[in-house]
């Protein structure tokens, strides 16, 4: 039966080109398509599934959360709500939360607290600097503050207050400063941009400017957070402390669920200024409690330094025997860095091998990205990288 007739996916609003695959199931690293082909998975929802497909411990949460009660009202506090948040504040320097739904969520309520912060405390600044090359999501505001090539234009006009400097360029961000500056907003790794990583020193240095010019200094963690690079938060592994932080992708483990973080001292909101149908529904934040718990078990985070470094290594003997461009990253978000535009050639027949396939990603050309599941198999990776040497030596 041809595909479509199978599925009739003429219904949904295009938006991107698919495969014609329609994933039934999935436990930990692997996924099952509908004719029963399984995949090894190192996208994981886009560094999403922290801890993989189905994870007993999130089902449980969920289940158990289902019975309970699953929405009493954002208007009220609920158990879910409060223990995560606890959670969050304990295991990091901040003290207060807002829950929402989407990465892009959480960094439109951190644009929205550092200028709301700006006209309490710095005399209407609202410009928040921003990296070029930088992702930080998909609705309005958060398009303006990313550095995407193209997204000026494409639904201009943009909200403005966000001019771009160059990550690991101190002097391109201090070049930017001005009365009407309230922050500076990066990722500590850039995901999308193509997994490079801002420098220590330049995350201590943006700490150091930040303070000198009474600036807030913005962390998206929405993918560098919640143990991807082998700390819970990414900007740990600078030492410093930023003002706000958000979260998405894996604080959910798969499910919608992102938040938006800050010191008691940038807590500036008053009632009504921000909310949401859905913000703190317990039946995301429960599954959210058990994400966190699972990260923070005794020795879970060095496991992913473990596997970090194991990936890493495993990724330049790739590319030392075949004369690629080196890796990068931290933790278990990683890049490797290949000689021609074959990204997204090497997606494709990754997929396509058989009896197993196997999905990566290719955020730029020449560029691979891995994302695997935070407690993925030491064996699993060894396969991972058994198909792509195989891949890699048809192509070469
Ligand atoms: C994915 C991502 C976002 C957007 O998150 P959504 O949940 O898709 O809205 C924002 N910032 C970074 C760094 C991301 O990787």
């Amino acid at each position: 039966m041809a595909f479509a007739d199978e599925f009739p996916v003429q219904s949904l609003m295009y938006i991107t080109n698919r495969p014609e695959l329609v994933f039934t199931e999935g436990k930990g690293s692997w996924l099952t398509d509908q004719h029963g082909k399984r995949y090894l998975d190192f996208v994981q929802g886009w560094a999403v599934n922290c801890l993989g497909h189905s994870n007993p411990g999130m089902i449980e949460a969920l289940t158990k959360q289902a019975h309970k009660i699953i929405n009493p009202s954002p208007a009220f506090y609920n158990e879910p709500m409060i223990a995560l948040a606890k959670l969050l504040t304990d295991h990091s320097g901040f003290d207060k939360v807002f829950f929402a739904n989407s990465g892009a969520e959480a960094n439109e309520g951190a644009i929205k607290l550092a200028r709301k912060w700006g006209r309490k405390h710095k005399d209407g600044a609202y410009e928040i600097i921003t990296m070029d090359h930088s992702f930080h999501g998909r609705t309005l505001a958060t398009m303006s503050a990313s550095g995407k090539a193209g997204w000026d234009t494409i639904f201009a006009p943009q909200v403005p207050g966000f001019p771009k400097a160059e990550l690991n360029d101190l002097a391109s961000v201090e070049a930017l400063i001005n009365d009407k500056t309230v922050g500076i907003m990066l990722e500590p790794v850039q995901g999308e941009g193509g997994v490079i990583p801002a420098t220590r020193e330049f995350m201590q240095g943006l700490r150091a400017l930040a303070d000198k010019h009474k600036l807030l200094f913005i962390v998206d963690e929405v993918q560098t957070g919640c143990g991807r690079c082998g700390t819970l938060f990414a900007h740990e592994l600078s030492g410093v402390q930023p003002d706000i932080m958000t979260l998405g992708k894996g604080i959910g483990g798969g499910v919608p669920l992102s938040a938006l973080m800050c010191t008691a001292a940038v807590a500036s909101f008053e009632a009504g200024d921000q909310g949401g149908t859905y913000n703190g529904n317990p039946l995301m934040t429960a599954v959210g409690c058990s994400v966190i718990e699972q990260l923070t078990a005794p020795g879970f985070l060095q496991s992913v330094q473990d596997k970090g470094a194991y990936l890493r290594e495993q990724l330049l003997a790739l590319s030392g025997e075949f004369g690629l461009g080196g890796e990068r990253g931290e933790g278990l978000l990683r890049a490797l860095v290949l000689n021609r535009d074959i990204g997204p050639q090497l997606v494709e027949e990754a997929r396509e091998l058989q009896p197993q396939g196997l999905l990566l990603n290719a955020p730029r050309p020449n560029l691979l990205r891995f994302m695997p599941a935070l407690n993925v198999e030491r064996e699993e990776i060894d396969l991972m990288i058994g198909m792509l040497r195989g891949l890699l030596k048809k192509l070469a």
